[in-house]
């Protein structure tokens, strides 16, 4: 079983498919057993979709950076001892 902190670094890994088979098995588990991650890879999915999207009419470097940016401290937020 992984850890919150485990599965979150290797979030961005898993959404770009980078990720072992082992692995991503082991981090599909992880959200269907931790709602807290889910949200966190469900919100993070739909940022890079969005982000992906965007990319045909070039966004500027500063919206890539604030994207970045809130995805990260959302991530920071969720590893926050309770
Ligand atoms: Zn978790």
């Amino acid at each position: 079983m992984l850890t919150c902190k485990q599965f979150l670094s290797e979030l961005t890994d898993y959404l770009d498919e980078k990720t072992s088979t082992e692995l991503r098995e082991k981090l599909q588990r992880h959200i269907t057993e931790c709602p807290n991650c889910w949200v966190v890879c469900d919100t993070t999915k739909k940022t890079i979709q969005v982000y992906k999207g965007m990319q045909s009419c070039s966004i500027p470097e500063d919206v890539h950076a604030r994207l970045m940016a809130a995805v990260e401290r959302k991530i920071a937020d969720c590893g926050k001892p309770k």
